[in-house]
C-alpha cells in the first residue's frame, strides 16, 4: 500500500512545501485539500489513481486544508473522474459550501457529492475508516483506516502530549502521520495556537506503540532541512521520517 505526500506544510505554502494533502492512490482516498491539491490532476492523469470515484476526507475547514478544493474542477468537468465525494463534519461541509464557494469567491459550483460524516465509513477496498474529534480552535478530526493486515492514522491539527485524549484511537497503528508545526524551542507557541511541538509528538508515537511516525504540517517559515529537530525526536521514537512534497511511503 502506498501513500503519496502531495503537500506536507502547514498554514501557507512555502518555496519547499505546499499545504497538507495526502493521497492513497490505490484506495482512491485523499486527506485534506490544501494548496497541494492541484497535484491530484497529474496523479489521476498518469494513471496512479486506479479508481474513477475519489473520496476526500476533510480534517477541518481552516483554509490551509481546503483551499485546494477549488483546483479540482478539471477532473470532473474533463471526465477524468466520475465523482468526487467530500466527507467531513456537517458544520465543516456547510462552511466550505457557503464561504469557499460563495459566488463572489469562486463562481463555478463544484459538482462534488457532499457527504456529512455519520459513523464509520466502509471504503471500496473493504477497509474501514473511523474518526475522532481533536482539540484545536474550531475543532479538527483525526482519521484512521484499518485494513486486515495494516493501519494508518492522520492526526492534524492539535496539541500532542505524552498521553493525548486520542491515544486510544491511534493505539497500535502501523503508520502514524502526525502534525509537528513547531520545534521544542517554541513549545509555548504550540500550546497557544493549538498545534504540536516535537517531543510530545514523539512521546505520543511511543505511548501509542505506533510502528512508524511521519511528520507533516511543519512551519512554512522553516524551509531548511530540519525544521523540527529530528535528532531529539529520534532519541524518543527512532522510527521517524519527515516526508517532503512528492514523497511516497510504502506501508
Ligand atoms: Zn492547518
Ligand atoms: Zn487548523
Amino acid at each position: 500500500m502506498q501513500i503519496e505526500f502531495l503537500g506536507t506544510g502547514g498554514y501557507h505554502p512555502s518555496e519547499r512545501r505546499h499545504t497538507l494533502c495526502l493521497l492513497l492512490p490505490e484506495t482512491g482516498v485523499m486527506f485534506d485539500a490544501g494548496t497541494a491539491a492541484f497535484r491530484l490532476n497529474e496523479a489521476v492523469q498518469s494513471g496512479r489513481v486506479t479508481t474513477r470515484h475519489l473520496q476526500i476526507f476533510l480534517t477541518h475547514a481552516h483554509l490551509d486544508h481546503i483551499a485546494g478544493l477549488t483546483f479540482l474542477l478539471p477532473l470532473t468537468l474533463g471526465g477524468d473522474l466520475d465523482s468526487i465525494t467530500v466527507h467531513g463534519l456537517p458544520q465543516v461541509l456547510q462552511a466550505v459550501q457557503e464561504h469557499l464557494y460563495d459566488e463572489a469567491l469562486f463562481p463555478v459550483p463544484p459538482d462534488f457529492i457532499w457527504q456529512p460524516l455519520d459513523g464509520a465509513v466502509r471504503l471500496p477496498d473493504g477497509s474501514q475508516l473511523t474518526y475522532y474529534p481533536l482539540e484545536h480552535p474550531g475543532g479538527s478530526l483525526a482519521y484512521r483506516i484499518d485494513w486486515p493486515d495494516r493501519s494508518l492514522a492522520l492526526v492534524t491539527d492539535t496539541t500532542a502530549s505524552s498521553s493525548p485524549p486520542y491515544g486510544e484511537f491511534i493505539q497500535g497503528v502501523d503508520l502514524l502521520i502526525h502534525e509537528c508545526y513547531f520545534p521544542d524551542e517554541l513549545a509555548d507557541w504550540a500550546t497557544r495556537t493549538g498545534h504540536s511541538n516535537s517531543s510530545p509528538v514523539a512521546e505520543t508515537a511511543r505511548s501509542c506503540q505506533a510502528g512508524r511516525l511521519a511528520l507533516v504540517h511543519t512551519d512554512p517559515r522553516r524551509t531548511d532541512d530540519d525544521p523540527v529537530g529530528l535528532a531529539g525526536i529520534r532519541s524518543i521514537f527512532p522510527a521517524v521520517e519527515l516526508p517532503e512534497d512528492g514523497a511516497v511511503l510504502e506501508f
